[in-house]
């Protein structure tokens, strides 16, 4: 049986644009980082699985740097992590370039995985284990068939498709009637929203201009990406994101 408070938290996510799994996962990350820049960044064993990885990736990078920025004035952490990291790698190459004659060093110490990460960024880490606590979750309460589930379900974006299928593969043979439930309610989804976008498309014809779009056909293409992607319709706009 599921906590109550996760079975709450994850109804309230549902209350929130875009995949409720993705969100939550997302927040979970966020935390984590934040514990860790107030707590843990002095402390090497807590840091090792960042230096195994050799950082962040680029998404969670950002997101260490907003959070420290947002939190405090210097940006001490992010320099003790990657002063670390800058160390260890020019260590690693100087090492490398020793061991190996001048002429075809690069190519041998290529082949005996030289700067391979030993660990994934550890916040997609937590990302991908949140995500998969979550979706046992729901597919739990869709089994129990708990009406606040999913009726809180319905009113939501619904599940990324990532999501779907993660959950599908992890828990259809655990909770059968929670994945069929699941199933059937994002094929209605899809249709009822591929049928607004084919009279969207319609609509724009010179021959129809006449007929007015709906706001239910304006919005089915945001609500659909939304489900490609697990972000709230809201985020796609004209604004392109600087590199
Ligand atoms: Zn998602
Ligand atoms: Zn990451």
């Amino acid at each position: 049986m599921a906590f109550a408070l996760t079975i709450a938290k994850l109804e309230e996510a549902m209350r929130q644009p875009g995949c409720p799994v993705c969100r939550i996962s997302r927040a979970a990350a966020e935390r984590g980082i934040d514990a860790f820049l107030w707590e843990n960044v002095n402390d090497i064993p807590t840091r090792q699985p960042i230096i195994d990885a050799y950082g962040f990736c680029g998404e969670h990078t950002r997101l260490l740097v907003a959070i420290e920025m947002s939190n405090s004035g210097p940006v001490l952490g992010v320099n003790i992590i990657y002063e670390h990291l800058g160390r260890l790698v020019s260590g690693e190459l100087k090492r490398a370039s020793w061991s190996q004659k001048v002429g075809g060093w690069l190519r041998r110490a290529a082949s005996r995985s030289l700067l391979t990460p030993k660990k994934r960024c550890p916040a997609c880490v937590t990302v991908e284990e949140t995500a998969r606590n979550q979706l046992a979750v729901l597919f739990e309460e869709l089994e129990a068939e708990h009406e606040a589930m999913s009726s809180a379900y319905r009113g939501s974006d619904g599940l990324c498709l990532d999501h779907l299928r993660q959950g599908l593969e992890g828990f259809a043979g655990q909770y059968p009637r929670g994945a069929a439930w699941l199933v059937e309610e994002t094929t209605l989804r899809l249709e009822r929203q591929s049928e607004c976008m084919r009279e969207y498309i319609r609509k724009n014809n010179w021959e129809y201009r006449a007929e007015k779009i709906t706001p239910e056909e304006a919005a089915a293409w945001r609500k659909t990406l939304t489900f490609f992607t697990g972000l709230p319709g809201e985020r796609f706009t004209f604004t392109k994101e600087e590199f």
